[in-house]
């Protein structure tokens, strides 16, 4: 062998060619760090805007939309999220179902597409038509293995030029770590969420009281509860039956996450009862939350066969003392004894633990 002839590979590189490596191991290095947070972040909202930032951030543009399933339920695409675009109302007119050309032509495509590119398949113009608010460029999946679970919809790059190869690379990779993020964070929420109500279970409510009261111990904070109960339910069921008394469980699950504030923790405590932990929140507070969910559910207007239906809720409200309850469930007892207080009282009423006001009737 003419050993001579051996020179070092990173001598024979070119000023062009380092650049374009540098570049991949630029690339690689965010993409290592984005799979790292991503995957470490469970709270899917934070997550998927995360996506989006990421996106904004590698591939300089304005316009991004990621399209998902709203729920394991569905089975649709919609703009979950979108940065960049003025009448965000419009686009929540775009759905695409899974079945869809566009999705197969995705599930089965190894590369992000170029949008214009795809107009020469007569199948995909329905949906391109469609998609055609979002002024896309790029079309990246969000697939990892047998995933998948979205799609995210890239604009125009600031600098009006094309998409390069690496960028297409990169983009792809992102679509993978996301998918994977979003599955993640989806069953996470399975595991910890009332697939009913939409609240969370009360295992998790048990876990997120221990980590709150924690929290506000050591920020000396207050943290106040509230137990709601649906009055006559039994009465309800009997009357218009168990499929209406579900109906009635899921809309009064909606407007308690309404009305309560993204910081709040609200749980289906059991059949139709549901429980609220208020971090940062003085028992005051708590009982004037605890009236407007009261009041909202007293006037709220449930679908009958006939008229709208009616019902109301009894609430006890109690705020953390950590002379008095001395475990989880003290708390949870004294919350527990003023509802049922506004029970004995009457129904249709807030009551609150200590003092044992009767309040808002
Ligand atoms: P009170 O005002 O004292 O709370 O009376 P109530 O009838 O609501 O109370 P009770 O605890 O005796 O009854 C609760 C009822 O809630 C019994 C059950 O039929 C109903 N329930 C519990 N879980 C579900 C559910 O998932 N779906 C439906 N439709 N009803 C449920
Ligand atoms: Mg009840
Ligand atoms: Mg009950």
């Amino acid at each position: 062998m003419g050993n001579n002839e051996i020179k070092n590979p990173v001598e024979t590189i070119n000023a062009e060619d380092l650049e374009e490596l540098e570049k991949k191991i630029y690339d690689l290095k965010n993409l290592i760090g984005l799979g790292i947070s991503l995957s470490s972040n469970l709270e899917f909202e934070s997550l998927v805007e995360s996506v989006l930032y990421s996106c904004i951030g590698r591939m300089i543009i304005d316009k991004i939309a990621i399209l998902l399933e709203p729920d394991i339920d569905s089975d649709n695409f919609v703009v979950h999220m979108s940065k960049g675009y003025d009448d965000e109302n419009i686009l929540k007119t775009l759905v695409i179902n899974e079945n869809s050309p566009i999705i197969n032509y995705l599930k089965i495509n190894t590369i992000p597409l170029e949008f214009d590119s795809l107009k020469e398949f007569p199948d995909l113009i329905n949906d391109m038509e469609k998609m055609n608010i979002l002024y896309p460029k790029l079309i990246v999946p969000m697939k990892s293995k047998n995933i998948f679970n979205g799609i995210l919809v890239l604009g125009e790059k600031y600098n009006g030029e094309d998409y390069t190869v690496n960028e297409k690379e990169f983009m792809l990779d992102l679509g993978k770590f996301a998918a994977i993020a979003v599955e993640n964070s989806r069953l996470y929420q399975m595991a910890t969420m009332d697939r009913m109500t939409k609240l969370f279970i009360h295992h998790y409510f048990h876990e997120r009281l221990t980590e709150e009261i924690r929290r506000a111990n050591k920020d000396n904070t207050p943290i106040s509860m509230i137990m709601l109960d649906i009055d006559h339910f039994k009465f309800f069921n009997d009357n218009y039956g168990h499929q209406q008394g579900d109906t009635v469980l899921k809309e009064t699950a909606g407007i308690i996450k309404k009305l309560v504030r993204n910081m709040d923790i609200a749980a289906r405590y059991g059949g139709e009862e549901f429980s609220i932990i208020l971090p940062k929140t003085e028992l005051e507070d708590a009982i004037h939350a605890a009236n407007r969910i009261r009041k909202e559910i007293e006037h709220h207007e449930y679908p009958g066969q006939t008229d709208p239906l009616h019902i109301t809720v009894s609430l006890g409200v109690a705020q953390y003392n950590v002379k008095i309850d001395k475990e989880n469930k003290d708390f949870i007892e004294r919350a527990d004894r003023a509802l049922y207080k506004a029970k004995m009282s009457g129904r249709n009423k807030v009551v609150a633990h200590k003092e044992n006001l009767h309040t808002g009737e």
